[in-house]
């Protein structure tokens, strides 16, 4: 019923002659996605060159971030309108090194996500409790909390399509997986929420991803978790190899 879907996050990796060298492998490692949806979301700069090479090819392509103005005096900002131009389908708000490193808060993360719905573009949520949060026991409160400020304001039903993506903070980057247990009690519990916020169609056509160093050894175990409709992958998605193999454990 809901299709998988997975993004790879390159954050601040690969040049534009790296990312066409990727893009080339991928095409020759996958014929095709089959019944996956596939994105990545390349640094800014590689945008342009990537969507051309993903012309006639079943990948589409993510931003990393949007700002919530359409231009002016933004300094290193980018928005919906320069995103749609170079074949953006979907935009990450709120992943964690942005509310980390960068100070986004639910409030900031809110007008991205307005932003990109503005501009047609798929809004993949990023929420997630650090390691202190969840041995406080407050996982929920502050998964609940940063769903309610990232969706203030959305009305889902109008939307075709939105998606939401669990990353605990712990794991990012660190190696270190959720259980498929640990992730797919949040994933049931973002959905239960999804179904009182706005009813249980929503709720079920809405993709829950799981991100937090997902790789081809983990991949299948957590993609057949009745909750878990793809993943997010950072460090696994640099690798082509690897990369293609995460798509091929969604089947
Ligand atoms: C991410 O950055 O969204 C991510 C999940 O990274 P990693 O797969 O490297 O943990």
């Amino acid at each position: 019923m809901r299709k998988p879907f997975i993004a790879g996050n390159w954050k601040m990796n690969n040049t534009v002659e790296e990312s066409l060298k990727f893009a080339a492998t991928l095409a020759v490692e996958l014929k095709a996605t089959g019944q996956i949806d596939v994105a990545i979301a390349p640094p800014f700069t590689a945008l342009y060159s990537l969507g051309v090479a993903f012309t006639d090819t079943e990948f589409d392509l993510a931003a990393q971030n949007i700002f919530w103005e359409d231009s002016g005096a933004y300094t290193a900002e980018i928005s919906g309108v320069f995103l749609k131009e170079v074949g953006c389908k979907y935009a990450i708000v709120g992943h964690s090194e942005r509310r980390q490193y960068f100070g986004e808060t639910d409030e900031t993360v809110n007008k991205r996500a307005h932003a990109a719905l503005k501009h047609d573009l798929i809004p993949i949520l990023c929420v997630g409790e650090t390691l202190e949060h969840r041995e406080a026991g407050k996982t929920w409160n502050v998964i609940e909390s940063q769903l309610e400020g990232g969706l203030k304001g959305i009305d889902l039903s109008s939307t075709t399509d939105f998606v939401i993506a669990y990353e605990p903070v712990w794991a990012i980057g660190t190696g270190k997986t959720a259980s498929t247990a640990q992730a797919e009690e949040v994933h049931g519990l973002i959905r239960n929420y999804l179904n009182e916020a706005s009813g249980k169609e929503i709720a079920d056509r809405t993709r829950i991803l799981y991100g937090g160093s997902v790789k081809p050894s983990n991949s299948r175990e957590l993609l057949v978790q009745p909750n878990i409709d793809g993943a997010l992958v950072g460090g696994a998605a640099l690798d082509v190899v690897q990369f293609a193999d995460i798509i091929r454990n969604a089947h």
